[in-house]
């Protein structure tokens, strides 16, 4: 295991968060330009990435700053016959950038109860009306075109979500130490930290494509569910590579995940939430939803019942599985015992699956197949992806094999293998 360098000052674990991003993230090569892109609360991070960037020749930094409440106000003031409208230049010149290979680098640190005041129905229409303007950066997202990454900034509003109990500082304080502590930000060499930790994903993710099972049993409390695998997925970790560049990238960063493509019209029985689901400003909690040939056929949640049924509706696929993600319980994140309600580390917490569309790279030549060709396959389309989780060290989770036959893959939410 790595020790922690007890001496790292919090500019250095910032910087090294900068670094981290930049060289293992988006793996940033000379003379490729970066577009950047954040909630104004985390300039600091911003401008120490820009710094390192144009340090290492980056030819040009863009740099979007967002302030998160302007959707609020735009949800609880715009007109209601304007809310199908989207922003489609914005759209335009992210993806003229990441077409040309532009590394795509962005900082989040949403305040979860964001959209609490504001109606469920209004927020999912204008989320629809988004991501479906956005569909070609999202395509070029999904298809691994161009490096891309995601980091956290510990912003006051998600620190006091995070630790309520807290005076703000002391919250914020301690949702850094969770936050370096997840990306290995404080260890005096931080990418040799990543190269070890990616290697240790590579081994289960070489042992589940190794193992070519059909279809998956998930089994806990509240839990028993058959998971028909896509034909041809592909189970992958930690890295992918970027077409246009061929380098390799670590798109969330923590990530702790071995994930792949569920079969869309194979998943039969009932799934239990194990965590809180933070969607779109909606806490979702307790929920289980029924799958019947893939599509939820019941759904029942203790908090939340109708922003989780707005998301159900947004299209067919956002009803059916568009990932499967096996976390053991034993990872860093799981054993700070934190919730964080930001699904980039929640969702490397526990094992989860994701409702809506699947990722092209779990799939055989995924990124080079047509979709009509992965859809015979059992890829799930949608316009949306959001993931919750069903891990917890009561997990079991058998892999079902050609013949019917079953082994185990998980035993108490620790691999078995
Ligand atoms: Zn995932
Ligand atoms: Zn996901």
């Amino acid at each position: 295991m790595l020790t922690i360098d007890q001496k790292l000052t919090f500019d250095q674990k910032l910087d090294n968060l900068a670094t981290l991003a930049l060289r293992v993230g988006v793996n940033l090569q000379p003379g490729q330009r970066l577009a950047l892109g954040g909630p104004v609360e985390s300039l600091d991070l911003l401008r120490r990435i820009a710094k390192q960037a144009y340090a290492f020749g980056a030819p040009h930094v863009h740099v979007e700053i967002i302030d998160e409440q302007m959707g609020l106000i735009r949800a609880l003031h715009a007109h209601e016959d304007t809310l199908d409208a989207a922003d489609e230049e914005r759209t335009e010149m992210v993806r003229s950038k990441m077409e040309r290979g532009d590394a795509y680098l962005r900082v989040t640190g949403s305040d979860p109860d964001l959209m609490a005041p504001a109606d469920p129905a209004r927020v999912a229409r204008m989320a629809k009306a988004a991501s479906i303007a956005n569909r070609p950066v999202s395509d070029l997202v999904q298809r691994s075109h161009m490096p891309w990454t995601i980091v956290a900034y510990a912003t006051p509003a998600w620190a006091r979500k995070a630790f309520p109990e807290l005076p703000e500082e002391e919250a914020v304080a301690k949702l850094w130490d969770a936050i370096f502590a997840a990306t290995r930000a404080d260890v005096a060499d931080p990418v040799a930290a990543w190269d070890a930790h990616l290697a240790q994903l590579q081994r289960a993710n070489d042992h589940l494509n190794a193992r070519g099972y059909v279809a998956l049993h998930l089994m806990a409390p509240g839990t028993d569910l058959r998971l028909g695998l896509a034909d041809t997925h592909v189970w992958e970790s930690g890295g992918s590579n970027a077409l246009v560049n061929g380098a390799r990238f670590v798109a969330n960063m923590p990530t702790e995940e071995v994930f792949t493509a569920p079969h869309a019209h194979r998943v039969d029985g009932t799934i239990a939430s194990s965590k809180p689901l933070s969607y779109q400003g909606q806490l979702i909690d307790r929920f289980q939803l029924t799958f019947r040939d893939g599509a939820v056929v019941a759904v029942t949640a203790e908090q939340g019942q109708a922003a989780l049924e707005k998301l159900l509706e947004i299209d067919e696929g956002s009803r059916r599985l568009g990932e499967i993600a096996l976390v053991p319980h034993q990872s860093p994140i799981s054993q700070s015992g934190l919730l964080f309600f930001n699904t980039l580390f929640d969702e490397n917490a526990a094992c989860h699956v994701a409702l809506g569309r699947a990722y092209e790279t779990t799939m055989k030549d995924g990124t080079t197949r047509s979709l009509e060709e992965l859809q015979a396959d059992g890829f799930n389309q949608s316009f949306t992806h959001v993931d919750f989780m069903f891990g917890s060290d009561a997990l079991d989770v058998d892999g079902e094999k050609p013949d019917g036959t079953r082994e185990a893959v998980m035993r108490g939410g620790a691999w078995s293998f």
